[in-house]
């Protein structure tokens, strides 16, 4: 037989038959050192041997003994086979049984010895083990028993069991894995060497063991991020971009974009926008995330630097993930600059619509003339999608690129954002537009310091004064008919709403349907006398419109909808939200959702529909009823559920153990503080190729997502 190495693959390794083979390829795990990489996510505590006299009910232990009498009893009520044990020490005896495993018999027969791990019980002869590990005590250690003993996610066909054996007997192949962290690094942050951690991570001698390991490992996940971040960020600001001068010229646009403002700035919005121009005045390309919930005001905020790089003589544009909110944001444009002194164009552009303000008219027009305006540095203001970059729209000035809810792009794809849309030659050098991004995902500060780690960060923590905070109440079944009363009355009196309609895992055709199901049922049984809307994914865009603009336009007062929803629309008379199934969607998500009402001058209502009764999913929605901040929401989101479900970490192509410890904000500040010394100590990785190795792995790894 050949020699099994870290590369050697699983089908090729004795004892692991065909059918694991399968799924463990279902894991992604292929090689040898794949399934070393497959950790554990938690431990049993099964260190401690106590004697049979010393068992305590409610205790997990382990114990060690002869089988002094075994047999297979046969329930009468449920026909179970219940397998019954007594095993004896020195100092006495404990009981074990276990549930429909006759076959058991095979191995523990009386004499034989062995090491049980389980919790205590009472049991009608006495203290008792309900379903213990078990392993017969042979010649070598324990695996199962008698320690801390690895548990690994449970997926079909690969039991933490099935795991342990075939893991333990590779774990010498492990002396050969490499080290690739800086020697420095790991005397500083006192980490042990990685074959060490890996071997500890599966078989720890001790739970302080265990958790240096997984501290060591997951080390490993946020410094090759950070390394890539900052990698990122060198590279960005290694290229030219426009100087856009903040003088006396501008300063009196910026005044009389502001006096014609039928309010004032909040202090979030002065702050922000006074950071976009001295961020934009510097000959290198600003990299700016504004964050602010829903109804903060960030485009606005948008508008006003758009306006400055406009009277400047250049161009900027606003890429929105979505038609809706692009042409939304086409109309705030046009009413906000509209108005002001200068000759300007401000145009639209995504795959369904082609719209051009100029002299106060706006026309439509063809995607020929609009490029063609653009490349001739005859537009200046434009809004689309990300069919902007997609068509490869060449700028002539361009000096801003905004790009809106930019949670819904991946680190990987922010990063192409970045390099699409290069402008054309500026006087003689080549020069990348600054960048403004903008979410209404409020992502907590642990986070935000590791997937937006090359960004500067700007947030907008107030709404502007006079909004009236939204109530928020959990539905149940029973209470379903009063909340169609509630909303009828509402709608009577001449506000509008909206219903979401559950969220189907993973499937658009699924929730299609079940919008589409209950757009009927509603119109055909509950709101006969209402003319309802229905929104979705799958219409075309310029369906999407009209029903979007029957809404605004209140020809429709009721307004169903897939989560398409979610981002930007704003129709200040719905007053009431609904969302079907809410416990399927993340509080982040809720909380945006919520904020599509609220708008205008009406109190507003948000209606959490649910049966489920699950503690921790009326907790969570709970916490959505008590809270109106969303920072507070995403806080807890990330206690609640974990960094996997909020979204935009989904996309982000964090490794697990990355993921577990993104709530770790002391490893997450070491991670960072070591990847910047390491580049200002390394330029590069001529001393460190086994590094550079990893990070490329880790950039193509990116790539793939
Ligand atoms: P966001 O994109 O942050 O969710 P918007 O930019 O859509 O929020 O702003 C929501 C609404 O609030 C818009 O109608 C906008 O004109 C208005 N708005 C923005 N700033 C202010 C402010 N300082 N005071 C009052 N209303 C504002
Ligand atoms: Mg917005």
């Amino acid at each position: 037989m050949m020699e099994v190495t870290l590369k050697t693959p699983l089908s090729q390794v004795k004892h692991i038959g065909p059918r694991s083979v399968l799924y463990l390829r279902k894991l992604g795990l292929v090689t040898v050192e794949d399934l070393l990489r497959h950790f554990p996510f938690r431990y049993d505590d099964f260190s401690e041997f106590k004697r049979m006299a010393d068992l305590v009910v409610g205790e997990t232990v382990s114990v060690r003994g002869e089988i002094v009498h075994i047999e297979n009893v046969r329930t009468r009520r449920r026909r179970m086979t219940l397998t019954e044990a007594v095993v004896e020490d020195e100092s006495g005896s404990v009981g074990a049984v276990w549930f429909n495993q006759p076959f058991l018999m095979r191995n523990l027969r009386v004499g034989v010895r062995v090491s049980l791990s389980g919790k205590v019980a009472f049991a009608r002869e006495g203290l008792q083990l309900t379903n213990p590990a078990y392993e017969v005590l042979g010649r070598g250690g324990t695996l199962h028993t008698g320690a801390l003993v690895p548990v690994y996610h449970e997926t079909e066909g690969l039991s933490s069991k099935w795991l342990r054996a075939h893991l333990k007997p590779l774990l010498p192949l492990l002396d050969e894995v490499p080290e690739f962290l800086p020697v420095e690094i790991l005397e500083r942050q006192d980490f042990m060497a990685l074959s060490e951690a890996m071997k500890q991570v599966h078989f720890p001698a001790s739970t302080e063991a265990a958790e240096q390991a997984k501290r060591r490992l997951a080390f490993d996940e946020l410094f090759l991020i950070q390394l890539y971040l900052l990698e990122e960020k060198r590279k960005w600001q290694g290229q030219g971009a426009v100087a856009i001068p903040f003088n006396r010229e501008r300063e009196a646009d910026v005044k009389s974009f502001l006096a014609q403002l039928p309010f004032a700035l909040t202090d979030g919005q002065r702050m922000a926008t006074w950071k976009i121009i001295k961020d934009m005045e510097r000959p290198v390309p600003m990299n700016r995330l504004l964050e602010g919930d829903v109804g903060s005001g960030k485009t606005l905020v948008a508008l006003l630097a758009a306006w400055v790089v406009m009277r400047s003589g250049y161009q900027a544009l606003m890429m929105a993930p979505t038609e809706i909110l692009a042409r939304q944001h086409f109309g705030e444009s046009v009413k906000r600059l509209g108005g002001l002194e200068g000759k300007f164009r401000i145009a639209l552009l995504t795959a369904g619509e082609r719209r051009v303000w100029e002299d106060g008219l706006e026309r439509s027009a063809t995607k020929e003339q609009i490029t063609q305006g653009i490349a001739a540095g005859k537009v200046d203001l434009v809004l689309g999608t990300h069919a902007l970059i997609q068509e490869g729209v060449k700028f002539k000035r361009l000096a801003l690129s905004v790009v809106d809810e930019q949670h819904r792009f991946g680190i990987e794809q922010r990063g192409k954002l970045q390099q699409a849309v290069v402008s054309l030659e500026d006087g003689f050098k080549k020069t990348v537009p600054h960048l403004l991004s903008m979410t209404a995902t409020p992502i907590p500060r642990t986070l935000s310091l590791t997937i937006c780690g090359d960004l500067d960060l700007s947030v907008l923590d107030e709404l502007p004064a006079g909004r009236k905070s939204i109530m928020t109440k959990l539905v149940t079944p029973a209470n379903r008919a009063d909340a169609y009363e509630f909303i009828r009355r509402e709608i009577l009196s001449g506000r509008q709403a909206f219903l979401i309609c559950p969220l189907i895992e993973d499937s658009d055709v699924l929730e299609v349907k079940s919008a589409t199901a209950e757009y009927q049922r509603l119109q055909e049984k509950v709101f006969l006398e209402f003319k309802l809307g229905l929104l979705h994914g799958k219409l075309k865009s310029k369906e999407k419109e009209r029903v979007m603009r029957d809404f605004s336009a209140g020809k429709t007062q009721l307004l169903v909808s897939t989560s398409v929803v979610e981002v930007g629309v704003d129709v200040p008379n719905a007053n009431v939200m609904v969302i079907e199934g809410a416990d399927r969607f993340g509080l982040a998500q809720l909380h945006q959702f919520r904020g599509r009402v609220g708008r205008g001058e009406w109190q507003s209502y948000c209606f959490l529909f649910t049966d489920s009764t699950a503690a921790k999913s009326r907790k969570r929605l709970r916490a959505l009823t008590e809270n109106a901040s969303g920072f507070a929401l995403a806080e807890m989101d990330l206690e609640l559920r974990g960094p996997g479900e909020l979204i935009g970490v989904r996309q982000s192509g964090l490794p697990d153990l990355a993921m577990a410890s993104l709530t770790d904000a002391e490893l997450i500040g070491a991670a960072k503080e070591e990847a910047e010394k390491f580049w200002s100590v390394y330029p590069d990785f001529k001393k460190h190729p086994a590094l550079g190795k990893k990070l490329s792995a880790f950039r193509e790894g990116l790539h793939l997502e």
